[in-house]
């Protein structure tokens, strides 16, 4: 791929410059922003900040068919009435499709990537992957026949222990290979896959940490072997703890999650802050927006934030009134 120098810098001689700090937000556009998406927004944001770096939006609506009317207005909307602020112009994944395209030309023409004839039904008694999915068993990893139609096209996976250390959860280790198998780059739907998109967006946006929720750490692995197969330069990965209901699941459209409230957008920074175990002084949550900003970027400690994978949300945040 065409690289920018600051995702995948010349050799030289000598000791290799430190790359900026890059950070990013990524929310897709399925509903308004709920607790748990202020938590991954807040916590990237401050990140970057805290090393110096730069803090991007990128708005992933790659997969059409789930992006809702009218989401991404609500978000950025949200994300200026918290008092967020990026640099440079929002990134639309929609209009980047010409990016993933040659990102997946790139691996065609180097038989990294092959088509797969697959329904959905042939594939229901594989096993399951980690996340849920099923384990892609290999049925077209050598070819189709001539009378099979390609529906998708998949990523070829080789059998190997895939290392990462994560600055929150630790140490991580899968083999896609064994755990995933080969993994859909094109959908049988036309799309171009999340994992495929958010790599390609990553690199060629100079992305250098990647902070999100938890929720995503089964991507990773992936996301990983993606980035190397593509030549790319993998970013370092920090996954925070999900916001769960009290049932334990993670806050989202499915579990009617609330819209994070414009109207109090103190309060909802200071219970993030609480979530992300900062520890913020009880006055915080009624100080002005400027002021909650200041104490936060003067504040912020990543090693504060709980190593866990999951954090109930405060009740007020599960029940707040829509935006
Ligand atoms: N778009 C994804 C989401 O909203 C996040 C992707 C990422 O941060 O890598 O869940």
């Amino acid at each position: 791929m065409h690289l920018t120098p600051s995702a995948c810098p010349a050799k030289s001689l000598g000791p290799a410059p430190r790359a900026p700090c890059i950070g990013r937000f990524a929310p897709s556009p399925t509903g308004p922003l709920h607790f748990g998406s202020l938590v991954a927004a807040l916590g990237s944001c401050l990140e970057a900040r805290h090393q110096g770096g730069q803090w991007l939006l990128r708005i992933e609506d790659v997969d059409a068919p789930r992006t809702i009317p009218g989401a991404t207005d609500a978000i950025l909307h949200q994300l200026e009435a918290l008092g967020f602020c990026w640099d440079g112009e929002v990134v639309y994944q929609s209009q980047r499709l010409a990016l993933y395209q040659q990102a997946l030309d790139q691996l065609i023409a180097s038989r990294k990537a092959f088509p797969c004839a697959c329904t959905r039904r042939e594939l229901a008694d594989s096993t399951l992957a980690p996340d849920g999915s099923r384990r892609y068993p290999g049925t077209c990893r050598d070819g189709l026949r001539p009378e099979q139609q390609a529906r998708a096209w998949r990523l070829r996976t080789e059998p190997g222990l895939i290392t990462w250390e994560d600055a929150i959860q630790g140490v991580q280790q899968e083999d896609v290979f064994r755990d995933v198998g080969d993994f859909v780059l094109l959908r049988a739907d036309g799309q171009y896959a999340y994992q495929l998109a958010v790599v390609v967006d990553d690199a060629l946006q100079g992305v250098t940490h990647v902070v999100r929720g938890a929720d995503l750490l089964g991507s990773t692995a992936r996301q990983i072997f993606l980035h190397k197969a593509l030549g790319l330069a993998v970013p370092a990965y920090t996954h925070l703890p999900v916001a769960t209901n009290a049932a334990g699941e993670k806050l989202s459209k499915q579990t009617l999650a609330q819209a994070v409230d414009t109207q109090a957008p103190v309060s909802s920074l200071y219970m993030a802050l609480c979530f992300l175990g900062q520890h913020p002084p009880a006055d915080l949550a009624q100080a002005s927006l400027p002021d909650i900003w200041a104490w936060s970027h003067t504040n912020w400690s990543q090693i504060k934030v709980p190593r866990a994978k999951a954090l109930i949300a405060p009740a007020q945040m599960l029940h707040n009134s829509a935006i």
